[in-house]
């Protein structure tokens, strides 16, 4: 089958052909219906994720169909439509029987130590299978584990209450773009914060204000009380986000675009207006799962920027990188 390959640190990625994959004991193979391309792969081709074993599947986000059930695999059957979780999780450590499986010690990452998503087929590990509802659109469904469960766990995590202020930075690009719709969906009046003066007419049918500028706190302030920040950019963005949150405010760290770049917080600030901050990654099978409800509910929209083959894998990169774009990129093989 073909594949997108990395094939050692710092080396990029090839197309080549590999064999077909066969499920093992408490696996499944998948026809990969759509995969979506990310920020963290192009981390991971930079070489900032030390535990990636080469070669390796590139691709950590996906929709299939399985087609294949190895041994001790229960509650999965051929023609089931799946999405798996970013990782493996053993399923068994003190952690997993919680259902906080997102902090397994012995949990393995697709596109790290497994191979990852951005082929024909893929060898999916039963612990980290999720059942897709009757009536989701794959274009939804491949966008849970990485970015709207993802989004849906960290709101969970701020604690946000139906009514509350959430105001979303970054909010044009993949992942704001549906911070937005998950933090509507469960019931916030939500505030976009833009550079583009362009993308502000887009974003104005997702928010109930649009801001657009470097410096947004004050006009934050004005326009009401802000109670969670989800900040998708890093620096840049993360001290106005700050200043923009009202007493008892909590901010969800996503974004980090300049990992190099530390920030110089001033406690007493924290301190005196009882800031929390939320340092933000992954989601939990129980968070993919709600996501998933709301995205068959028709809460969520995917918002798709565009679609590219196994071949056209470099454009789709360019188009990731491309400013002018709104939402996520998927790979179709
Ligand atoms: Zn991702
Ligand atoms: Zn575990």
């Amino acid at each position: 089958m073909k594949a997108v390959v990395v094939t050692g640190k710092k080396e990029g990625y090839k197309i080549r052909d590999i064999e077909d994959p066969r499920p093992g004991k408490g696996e499944v193979v998948i026809r990969v219906d759509r995969a979506a391309l990310c920020y963290r792969d192009l981390l991971q081709l930079e070489g900032y994720y030390p535990r990636m074993k080469y070669p390796v599947v590139l691709g950590h986000e996906v929709v299939g169909t399985i087609e294949e059930v190895g041994e001790d695999v229960e509650g999965f059957n051929e023609g089931d439509k799946v999405i798996s979780m970013l990782y493996a999780p053993d399923g068994t450590c003190s952690y997993c029987k919680v259902g906080e499986e997102a902090y397994c010690h012995a949990r393995l990452g697709y596109s790290e130590e497994l191979n990852g998503f951005f082929a024909e087929k893929a060898l999916i590990k039963v612990t980290s299978l999720i059942k897709v509802p009757k009536g989701t659109s794959d274009e939804g469904a491949v966008l849970v584990p990485c970015v709207t469960g993802m989004l849906y766990r960290g709101l969970m995590r701020a604690k946000l209450r139906e009514g509350e202020t959430v105001l979303v930075t970054g909010a044009s690009g993949g992942v704001g773009i549906h911070a937005l719709q998950v933090a509507k969906a469960l019931g916030a009046k939500v505030i976009a914060v833009t550079t583009s003066e362009e993308k502000s007419k887009t974003l104005s049918s997702f928010a109930d204000h649009v801001i657009v500028g470097r410096k947004f706190a004050d006009e934050a302030k004005k326009l009401d009380d802000v109670n969670v920040v989800i900040d998708t950019v890093g620096t840049p963005t993360f001290d106005e986000a700050l200043k923009s949150l009202w007493m008892g405010g909590r901010i969800v760290q996503i974004g980090n675009v300049n990992p190099a770049e530390g920030y110089n917080l001033k406690l007493g600030y924290m301190i005196l207006k009882d800031i929390e901050i939320i340092g933000h990654a992954s989601a939990t099978r129980k968070d993919d799962e709600a996501a998933l409800k709301l995205t068959a509910e028709g809460k969520i929209k995917p918002v798709i920027a565009g679609t590219v083959s196994i071949d056209e894998i470099d454009k789709g990169y360019e188009m990731l990188k491309d400013k002018n774009k709104i939402g996520k990129i998927l790979l179709k093989p």
